[in-house]
């Protein structure tokens, strides 16, 4: 961490309060005090309801809202947290939840991504009752609000039984006719699982930040390449474990072997031991 970035002001691009996620996270390890802006319509950049369709790649995404944290209010350095759900390592049953969280310096021109992905309770579910409505609901998590859509309209930031009753009451009176879907409102502020996970992001990012090139000082020195291989503990042949990784410099190209833990691979692993 060079002195220019340690004690800094961050300007944080939010409408969805994520400052109160990552401000802690960033005082606590960098010093970095991160100023929480509004001033831009971030959803007209995408919304997770599908109103405004996503044009950027959720890399982009993050970047240009760091981008125009900067702007908005003069400061040096920006960040930007972009989420996306959509279907995993683990198949398009259980959705798969990255969050991305994007620190940019215009000055520089140097941008770092924190990252974090796993799997999420997110779902969508059609009923056909009130009480199926408010059933399924009360077994959200705490604090997690819900989407209900019916043919009459949408209603967002739903949090307990109680208030979904009373939208779809609105809607339909005492006796639903129609079936309607109740899924997960996944704003930031909505969703206690994604805060989690962008708080995973954030941590992840204060390590790139920390991880400097022994040449050039420039930030995310970080061992993001990985070449399979790593031989079986039986026959030596190589598995698809990891061999080596290696952290290269986005600025001078310096590159640094960094240690795997293992020596050998679980023969588990091995095509010739466990074909
Ligand atoms: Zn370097
Ligand atoms: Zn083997």
């Amino acid at each position: 961490m060079t002195p220019t970035r340690r004690g800094a002001r961050a300007a944080l691009l939010s409408r969805h309060r994520k400052g109160t996620v990552v401000a802690p996270i960033l005082r606590r390890s960098l010093d970095i005090e991160v100023c929480e802006t509004d001033a831009f319509d971030t959803d007209l950049l995408g919304t997770f309801t599908g109103e405004i369709e996503r044009v950027l790649s959720p890399r982009e995404c993050a970047v240009r809202k760091a981008t125009l944290a900067c702007a908005l209010t003069g400061l040096d350095f920006g960040l930007g947290s972009e989420g996306t759900f959509g279907a995993g390592p683990l198949g398009s049953i259980i959705a798969w939840n990255t969050e991305l969280l994007a620190w940019h310096e215009p000055r520089t021109g140097i941008t770092v991504i924190g990252s974090a992905a796993g799997p999420s309770a997110a779902r969508r579910v059609a009923v056909t009752s009130t009480e199926a409505a408010c059933d399924l609901v009360a077994r959200f998590p705490a604090g997690q609000a819900a989407i209900v859509r019916t043919s009459r309209g949408i209603r967002k930031g739903l949090v307990g039984p109680g208030a979904v009753r009373a939208a779809l009451e609105d809607w339909f009176g005492a006796h639903l006719h129609e079936s309607v879907t109740v899924e997960y409102d996944l704003r930031a502020q909505h969703c206690p699982e994604r805060r989690e996970r962008i708080a995973d992001a954030a941590r992840d990012l204060v390590r790139r930040l920390q991880c400097i090139c022994p040449r050039c000082t420039r930030p995310d020195f970080s061992p993001d390449h990985i070449e399979p291989g790593l031989p079986c503990r039986d026959c030596g042949a190589p598995t698809g474990r990891i061999l080596r990784r290696t952290a290269r410099c986005g600025g001078c190209g310096h590159k640094a072997p960094f240690a795997v833990e293992d020596t050998s691979a679980d023969p588990f692993h091995c095509e010739n031991c466990n074909p």
